[in-house]
């Protein structure tokens, strides 16, 4: 008999009607002959809401964050109770589980807590008593007994725990999207969902800003080699399967173009090539907590040279002003930036046995007049850094040159 985790997100249990339907879903399974254990998020918003009725208590400086653990853990509290009452309703035998009776111990880190332990024979025992056990995702409990959180989007990262310690067949994500597409089809008209990608893809992907998955339900799904599958609550489709790499997978060489327009750059001009510099430049921005992705620094001509990176465009006005104090102190010439720029990157893990995508890639966006301003790559990923207004043009025209919308997989 094989296990299933399925896990269903805040959409998919948004109302009662809509728990309904999942019921529907998980007795279907049951009737193909899997056992089931189910994971489910807060009912729509309402962890959202839970967190502005926390703020409006106005706790200004006291750490408060054990308690706000205690009230996010209630979202979940709720829906695994409507779930269960509804499987019992249709004669399934189910009970609510919360983190704690599951026995997930996590770390003491309120708000983003890590899970440390299962111990997977309460889920069992109850499996072989022919129970459908329904789990609160996004919660455990610390050493101290304490309640924790595994911070947003931390359902699916319990799911994959599960799936791991149980060592089922298959951990299903249900969402409101059909799978992983091979980029934003609001963007590009022929994007098409993926019906096989590995670990490593998807989280180039996922970092990059295709929210579809919590990149850390990922990473554990990839160390503890989880089948992952992405697949719609609304529709019967397969959706997307993420497993470990494979001989036997018909590799594409790219499988997704992923981009994100929330990024800036800046460059600091005529600094000296000494040593030290990188480090007196990026020291006090990192000090600021300030995010860097990508760097550049040019050869040196005459002793000098040009330091360019780039930061999350929200962070962009203290990350210039910070520099240009830096520019004083170490004798720099100039700074500039630009908030109008995108990232776009090609990922695929064929490019480790195909030569010559980047010079693909760059003739493509040549031909669309389109200017690349820095790059930077990976074994798996090629990003480049553009004008804003030039990305929807890149990314469709990559998407067509890279004969994307093919099915390949
Ligand atoms: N309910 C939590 C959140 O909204 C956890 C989750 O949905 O995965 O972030
Ligand atoms: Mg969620």
């Amino acid at each position: 008999m094989s296990l299933f985790v399925q896990k269903f997100g805040g959409t998919s249990v948004a109302s009662v009607e809509r728990i309904e339907n999942i019921a529907a879903r998980i007795i279907r399974s049951r009737n193909a002959g899997h056992d089931v254990v189910v994971v489910v998020s807060a009912m729509g918003d309402e962890t959202d809401r839970l967190v502005s009725l926390a703020n409006e208590v106005n706790y200004d400086g006291l750490d408060a964050r054990r308690e706000l653990d205690v009230l996010l853990s209630t979202g979940e509290q709720a829906t695994i109770a409507l779930l269960a009452m509804t499987l019992l309703k249709h004669g399934v035998k189910a009970e609510s589980v919360l983190g704690w009776q599951a026995s997930i111990l996590t770390d003491s880190e309120h708000s983003k807590a890590r899970i440390l332990e299962i111990d997977e024979t309460v889920l069992q025992a109850k499996i072989s008593d022919g129970i459908v056990p329904v789990v609160a995702g996004f919660q455990g409990i610390d050493q101290k007994g304490h309640v924790t959180t595994l911070g947003r989007g931390g359902s699916d990262t319990t799911a994959v725990a599960l799936a791991a310690v149980l060592k089922a067949d298959e951990c299903q994500i249900y969402t409101d999207v059909e799978g992983v597409f091979t980029t934003d089809p609001r963007v590009v008209e022929g994007a098409r969902c993926l019906k096989q990608m590995t670990f490593e893809e998807m989280l180039e992907l996922a970092s990059l800003g295709s929210r579809v998955l919590h990149t850390r339900a990922v990473e554990f799904a990839s160390k503890y080699q989880v089948p992952l599958r992405v697949l719609s609550s609304f529709e019967e489709k397969p959706g997307t399967l993420i497993t470990k790499e494979d001989d036997s997978m018909e590799q594409p060489i790219i499988s997704g173009i992923a981009f994100t327009r929330d990024e800036a750059k800046l460059t600091i001009l005529g600094v000296k090539d000494v040593p030290g510099i990188a480090s007196a430049i990026l020291g006090p921005i990192s000090d600021a907590n300030i995010e860097v992705d990508m760097i550049v620094q040019n050869v040196a001509a005459d002793m000098s040279t040009d330091f360019t990176f780039t930061v999350r465009r929200d962070d962009y006005d203290q990350a210039k002003q910070i520099l240009e104090n830096i520019a004083k102190n170490i004798d720099a010439r100039e700074v500039s930036g630009d908030n109008k720029i995108a990232k776009l990157s090609l990922v695929g893990v064929g490019m480790r046995s195909h030569a010559g995508v980047a010079s693909r890639m760059f003739k493509v966006l040549a031909d669309e007049s389109i200017n690349i301003q820095m790059i930077s790559t990976s074994e798996i990923k090629i990003s480049v850094v553009l004008a804003e207004k030039y990305l929807e043009l890149a990314a469709r025209a990559l998407h067509s040159a890279f004969e994307l919308s093919e099915e390949v997989n």
